[in-house]
């Protein structure tokens, strides 16, 4: 699709409007020139005076015309809050030409990033009323009240259960980056390689991760940093050896400090193939408190298309076992929207969930990631229209409530089908602290191994800063000491500023 923009000469403005685009047309290509054949033009004006004025009128391939502005008032002095609300403006009549236009509601608005929950925490540490918020996100993003309340709803949940979530910063929780899976899926664009053959790569990774594990436990201890949470993941941390985990928390046990304190220790066990007896007995001797074990989908033909190659009955099976062997806090994922999938593919997924009743449901959107296998071969992948990833969506929202489930992390993707989300759910207690520790980004999450991305919050200004291990083993294998060192050099250059005790 192809649209003429005019009348918008600053550049800085030329992303908010892809982005906007973006949510409405699969490939979206704009053109800020001139229009040829004077259809699908949307020219805008954009003028700063006593107000901030900002008109669009967009002109159809029929000739008909659609129109919005938006007034707010001049922003005196500040530069960079003016670029936010021309921003702001151009999106926000962008979208209600376009919704027009195309019939399409975006629920989530001029909202495109990917922590929308974020919003409601910042003003309530401003000390703004639920109400007040949530007029203003409809106000200023054009979000839909259902869209606020679930928003709402997670916030009012997550600090039901972390009361403390706006005073940890001078705590930090823990990535671990397991680079291995069996198999590699469609859709996948994490760190996973095939550990079938790989055992050399793998062997010398692990002892890369035990130094690390070494050295950053060191540096908490020295530093009398606290540890909040730690999560496994990967891959599928548990694609190693029942011998080579228990070493490794072994190591965990070794190095990190009052490891009774931290609130949560979770360990991916995605890919059911991957989980055998002595995998369970190793989780349950060190005490790991949660695990994951993914089905994605109960349709054969799905995980086939896909390429997990495990049966729906192992996914059963698997966590019939973990669950007889004691382990109490299981999470379970599916994904709407996967390859062939509708509806009755959906609800199957839900009826066998009921089945089980894991104490978590993580139910994510397809997205197409730009480098998964699935967006490479786009065409040979056939994916529910929109309509019916939305009914899906809807169906996992009463299927939940209806079982006791509540939601309590949010997060959205570039790509994602029906521009929606992807919503974690809990049975009140068993919610994962981790999850909602990275997604709220309220403290440092140091990640560590493979492809782990380290993200450091400024303790007082809340300042985002980011830094990344190589994502493939080989690289990690050649440098994960200079690694090291660097993160723990950004470590104590962000704690030895700001330390308030
Ligand atoms: S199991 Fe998870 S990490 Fe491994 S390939 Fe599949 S999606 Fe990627």
């Amino acid at each position: 699709m192809k649209l003429y923009i005019q009348g918008v000469n600053d550049e800085r403005l030329h992303r908010p409007i892809q982005l906007i685009a973006n949510l409405f047309f699969e490939e979206a290509e704009l053109c800020f020139q001139a229009n040829p054949n004077q259809t699908l033009t949307l020219a805008f004006q954009i003028e700063i005076q006593e107000l901030l004025n900002v008109e669009v009128v967009m002109t159809s391939e029929i000739g008909r015309n659609y129109s919005s502005s938006y007034t707010a008032k001049r922003v005196q002095g500040d530069d960079k809050e003016q670029l936010r609300q021309i921003k702001q403006a151009v999106s926000r009549v962008m979208l209600t030409v376009l919704q027009e236009y195309t019939g399409i509601v975006q629920k989530w608005g001029i909202l495109t990033g990917v922590r929308p929950t974020k919003l409601i925490h910042r003003k309530n540490i401003d000390g703004i009323k639920m109400e007040i918020a949530h007029q203003q996100l409809k106000e200023e993003h054009l979000i839909t009240d259902e869209k606020i309340n679930l928003m709402e709803r997670i916030v009012k949940r997550q600090l039901a259960v972390v009361p403390d979530l706006y005073e940890l910063r001078d705590e930090v929780s823990i990535y671990i980056g397991i680079p291995f899976c069996p198999t590699k899926c469609a859709y996948c664009t994490f760190p996973a390689y095939a550990i079938n053959g790989r055992q050399g790569s793998v062997h010398s990774f692990l002892g890369g991760l035990h130094y690390e594990i070494q050295k950053v436990g060191q540096w908490l201890k020295e530093n009398n940093v606290k540890i909040t949470t730690i999560y496994f993941g990967g891959g599928t941390p548990t694609s190693i050896s029942a011998q080579e985990m228990d070493l490794l928390y072994e190591e965990m046990h070794r190095s990190f400090s009052d490891i009774d304190k931290i609130r949560e220790i979770t360990v991916e066990a995605g890919r059911p193939d991957t989980i055998t007896p002595e995998k369970i007995d190793i989780l349950k001797k060190w005490k790991i408190d949660r695990i994951s074990i993914n089905p994605q989908s109960y349709t054969q033909e799905t995980l086939k298309a896909i390429g997990r190659h495990h049966t729906v009955d192992e996914t059963i099976n698997k966590f019939k076992l973990a669950r007889d062997m004691g382990m109490s806090n299981i999470n379970m994922d599916l994904i709407i929207g996967l390859p062939g999938e509708g509806l009755d593919e959906f609800a199957n997924s839900l009826e066998e969930t009921k089945k089980l009743m894991p104490e978590s449901l993580t139910v994510h959107t397809l997205s197409f990631k730009r480098a998964s296998e699935m967006t490479k071969n786009k065409q040979k992948y056939k994916v529910a229209e929109r309509d019916e990833v939305e009914e899906m969506m809807n169906l996992a929202q009463q299927w939940t409530t209806t079982n006791g489930y509540e939601p309590y992390y949010l997060y959205r993707q570039k790509n994602i089908l029906g521009n929606l989300e992807n919503v974690g759910y809990s049975v009140p207690g068993k919610e994962s602290i981790y999850n909602i520790m990275i997604m709220e980004e309220m403290q440092t999450i140091i990640g560590i191994g493979c492809g782990a991305a380290s993200k450091f919050i400024h303790p007082i200004s809340g300042k985002i800063s980011h830094f990344a291990n190589p994502k493939d083993p080989k690289s990690y294998n050649e440098g994960y000491k200079e690694y090291t060192d660097k993160k723990l050099n950004i470590l104590t250059e962000l704690f030895r500023k700001n330390r308030t005790f």
